[in-house]
């Protein structure tokens, strides 16, 4: 009976030792670059074209379009 009632104080006493949780550190984001104009973007929140590997992220619809549009000639 006193080895259950040790064991009692002993997990009182672990628990109170416990500190709550810090924050969760903010992970890492592996970013990748814009081909268009070089600013590195957030996968998740960047506007794309492509798929699977071939798939290009880009800091706004300018350069989306930019890269999506084939060079235009220069006229002569
Ligand atoms: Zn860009």
């Amino acid at each position: 009976m006193i080895v259950v009632l040790i064991r009692l104080v002993f997990v009182w006493f672990a628990q109170g030792l416990q500190r709550p949780a810090a924050p969760a550190a903010p992970t890492a984001v592996p970013l990748v670059r814009d081909p268009v104009c070089g600013t590195y973007v957030v996968p998740s929140s960047a506007l794309s074209a492509g798929s699977g590997g071939a798939t290009r992220f880009f800091c706004s619809e300018d350069c989306r379009r930019a890269y999506l549009e084939p060079p235009r000639q220069i006229a002569r």
